[in-house]
């Protein structure tokens, strides 16, 4: 490094003579006096027309660099933000090369020592504060309790925030999977990469992922527990598996990933502890159900203190009355003649009613106007909670 490499800018030499009256001057000050008094002149045009004694660029857009005076010239940078941004910036070799005026060699060797000494650094407070307080890194970090509760929640609040910042962590990484399959396909042990990015070969690979695909098979049953028990076993765990689905099919649905994050985001308008316990929705406690005679109905989103529900109508599931005309069958999975949308909403009146009955104000949001305008819905559902 230069010695003067701080000096963005130069310095013009004195005695200096000015081409147009040849008259010579001894300072800068001189010289600025007779550019404004005698010639008239703007400084940055004199500059330009007579003197121009240094490359006036900007160092990391090379457009013109910003005007300093007369005697000194341009400045290595221009006015725009994001240069001046980057001759700031200790994150990048250019802004060592720009602030020491250095090759980039040694401005590569300036950074290098930067970042272990800044790294240096912060280990060392860190693990004082760690010493201080055991929990200094749970504080740090918005998926545990800690950090909410440092920010003055009580404990199920902050156990809210986790559960949304969880959800919200699952979101990002599987919409990062599903847009970039091959490059996380060595996550998954039921993919080939996985293997090959341990060292084990394609064969091996394949044998592994068939072995895992068939650890439940009749097959694998019967080795394991030999021709009669196997085949008890196999036909047992099918039955057991069969009817859990014919369960859960009759009760519910299944529920929609995105209504759970509605359901935390209005969780959050609550302050008791009481009231949030009283709350119940199907990552959270499960869902809360009533009964007739006939039927057993699950509620997507039950505040029992309150006497307040709020159901998340899937737009094909519940046939949106927008979309769908009576006769129409939009739901996806029952292809029965008789399910058309008018048998959907019937049934669902009656789920409705039943609540109505035992004393429930019951609201429902359609998953494509949430889609449409999440925040207004949120504020649609909390005014509905608390009014
Ligand atoms: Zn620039």
């Amino acid at each position: 490094m230069n010695a003067d490499a701080k000096k963005r800018y130069k310095d013009i030499e004195f005695p200096f003579t000015c081409p147009v009256t040849n008259r010579t001057f001894q300072s800068a000050q001189g010289l600025s006096c007779y550019v404004t008094k005698t010639l008239k002149v703007n400084h940055e045009k004199y500059y330009n027309d007579y003197i121009n004694h240094r490359d006036s660029s900007c160092f990391f857009c090379g457009n013109k660099g910003m005007f300093i005076s007369i005697s000194k010239g341009y400045r290595n940078l221009c006015g725009d933000p994001i240069c001046v941004k980057k001759s700031f910036s200790s994150h990048t070799v250019e802004g060592f090369m720009y602030r020491n005026m250095c090759s980039r060699e040694d401005a590569e060797k300036l950074y290098e020592n930067e970042n272990k000494r800044q790294l240096e650094e912060r280990t060392k407070t860190q693990d004082k504060l760690r010493k201080e307080d055991p929990l200094w890194d749970k504080k740090r970090s918005r998926n545990c309790i800690e950090f909410w509760i440092e920010k003055g929640l009580n404990k199920d609040q902050a156990e809210i925030e986790v559960k949304t910042v969880m959800m919200e962590i699952h979101d990002k990484t599987s919409k990062k999977l599903k847009e970039n399959p091959e490059r996380y396909a060595d996550k998954y042990p039921t993919k080939v990469e996985y293997y090959i990015s341990r060292g084990y070969s394609e064969e091996y690979a394949r044998n592994k992922i068939s072995e895992i695909q068939n650890r439940f098979s009749l097959k694998s049953c019967i080795e394991k527990y030999g021709d009669v028990d196997g085949n008890r076993i196999f036909k047992e765990r099918q039955q057991r598996w069969q009817s859990t689905l014919e369960k859960n099919g009759n009760l519910k649905g299944g529920y929609s990933k995105i209504s759970q994050k509605l359901f935390y985001d209005i969780l959050k308008s609550y302050t008791k502890t009481d009231d949030i316990l009283n709350v119940y929705f199907w990552t959270k406690n499960k869902e809360y159900f009533l009964k007739n005679d006939e039927f057993i109905f699950l509620y997507d989103y039950s505040d029992l203190n309150r006497m307040k529900i709020i159901e998340y109508n899937g737009d094909q599931y519940h046939a949106n009355p927008k979309i769908y005309s009576s006769l129409e069958m939009p739901h996806p999975y029952n292809k029965s003649k008789e399910y058309t949308a008018e048998k959907i909403w019937s049934r669902d009146n009656v789920k409705n009613e039943l609540a109505k009955s035992k004393g429930f104000d019951v609201l429902v949001i359609w998953d494509s106007e949430y889609k449409k305008n999440p925040q207004q819905v949120l504020e649609k559902c909390i005014k509905f909670i608390h009014e």
